[in-house]
């Protein structure tokens, strides 16, 4: 077993289990996640949402950003500068459509959540562009998204 140093397993799930919970999703989730497909810019329910918490993954529910690191790239996606913990986005060079961009995927279900971007703000420089329909936001008390 695997754990990262937020304290969550990242043990990857088999098949089976992946396929178990990705019968609770609808076509459009199914079709972003598990088919790598992005959502239209500025249709993402998440987008604008700027109360503090957490956004795990859909399919597994690892946590994934805080709202901590969210911040508005104009681009029309959720986008954040860094991940919750380093070891819960896994980083994959993605040469689809001509062009050599680095997709981001879950570690524990190979769910595809968005790319990364070097041209982000400080302090990390990065830009993860992500479909809100990849995420699940779960709003923390006191403000505090730890
Ligand atoms: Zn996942």
């Amino acid at each position: 077993m695997s754990t990262s140093a937020a304290g969550y397993d990242l043990t990857p799930l088999t098949r089976d289990q992946i396929n178990e919970k990705a019968t609770h999703l609808t076509d459009e989730e199914r079709r972003v996640l598990l088919d790598h497909g992005t959502e239209r810019p500025f249709c993402g329910t998440l987008l604008d949402n700027k109360t503090a918490g957490i956004y795990d993954c859909r399919l597994c529910e690892l946590p994934l950003f805080s709202s901590d690191s969210k911040f508005d790239s104009r681009t029309g996606w959720p986008s954040f500068f860094q991940p919750f913990d380093e070891e819960h986005i896994r980083s994959i060079e993605d040469s689809s459509l001509g062009m050599v961009r680095t997709e981001v995927r879950c570690p524990r279900c190979e769910s595809h959540l968005g790319h990364v971007f070097p041209d982000g703000p400080k302090p990390t420089g990065q830009r993860y562009c992500l479909n809100s329909v990849a995420m699940v936001f779960r709003e923390t008390q006191g403000g505090s998204s730890q």
